[in-house]
């Protein structure tokens, strides 16, 4: 567990394509001394930060003027899971590559770039006060807690049916990290159909036929797609700024309730403390 400011070791890049423009991307990571992650595109810089976040219909999309970065989640997962809290991140197109569809090379970047730590503190929030947020059957809540302990439940059609996952060590839980992004099968043509999704692959996401997993080697995990939407809600309770503490269920949420419960969150100092 950190406990102070920390930065990454040295500069490292990686590259891949967007899974929406289907185009090659080139993140380059700068240790930085100032607090927080941010992104800089063509010049502007765009704080990964809740009160950034623009669109949440696909993926975590921060905006700053006209300048976008999409698809920030699994990237802040890994800055979670890696302790680092402070980070410059040149990007040189509009969406961060989705990779095999999880954390997994975010995370071993950081780890062979190492960490720095300052001697700041101020990395934790905790929770003070229940705050909840729900859409039709999709709700997100959390509770003081002196961890991070979340529990998530999903239901989509069979195979898959409902699925339910406690982590209780969060910092620790490493099959969380590998853990793809999914589709079902019926909805990639909708997706594509609207340009978006252009490169999508069974390399970067776990696609759900009618009977069985469609990617030839299958599942990661028995439970790997409530494990991703494990790793998308760190992600993006990552852009609050801070390494939250506190007792997280959820039910069938996504990035816009997720970003809802910060803005909640944030919304009355009386809910939360930092130290
Ligand atoms: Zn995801």
């Amino acid at each position: 567990m950190i406990k102070r400011q920390t930065t990454i070791n040295r500069i490292f890049k990686i590259s891949g394509i967007g899974l929406h423009t289907g185009r090659q991307v080139t993140l380059e990571f700068l240790p930085r001394r100032e607090f927080g992650i941010a992104f800089v595109c063509k010049g502007t810089i765009i704080p990964a930060r809740y009160d950034m976040v623009a669109d949440t219909r696909l993926s975590t999309q921060i905006s700053n003027g006209d300048i976008s970065v999409a698809t920030i989640e699994h990237l802040m997962a890994a800055f979670y899971f890696s302790g680092i809290t402070n980070c410059l991140v040149y990007i040189d197109g509009p969406e961060v590559p989705i990779l095999d569809g999880s954390a997994w090379e975010f995370y071993q970047g950081m780890w062979k770039a190492g960490v720095y730590e300052f001697p700041d503190s101020g990395v934790y929030l905790k929770v003070q006060r229940p705050v909840e947020v729900s859409h039709k059957d999709a709700w997100v809540r959390i509770k003081p807690l002196n961890t991070l302990d979340i529990t998530m439940s999903i239901e989509f059609r069979q195979p898959v049916g409902k699925q339910k996952k406690r982590v209780t060590d969060v910092e620790n839980a490493f099959s969380i990290i590998n853990s793809r992004t999914f589709t079902l099968l019926e909805e990639i043509e909708a997706i594509k159909k609207a340009g978006l999704a252009k490169g999508g692959s069974l390399d970067n996401a776990v696609v759900i036929g009618m009977d069985d997993i469609v990617n030839p080697h299958g599942l990661r995990y028995r439970k790997e797609l409530v494990n991703h939407k494990i790793l998308d809600l760190i992600g993006d309770f990552y852009t609050s700024g801070y390494r939250i503490l506190g007792k997280v269920e959820a039910n069938r949420t996504g990035h816009y309730l997720n970003n809802m419960l910060l803005r909640e969150l944030f919304s009355d100092t009386a809910n939360y403390s930092i130290y």
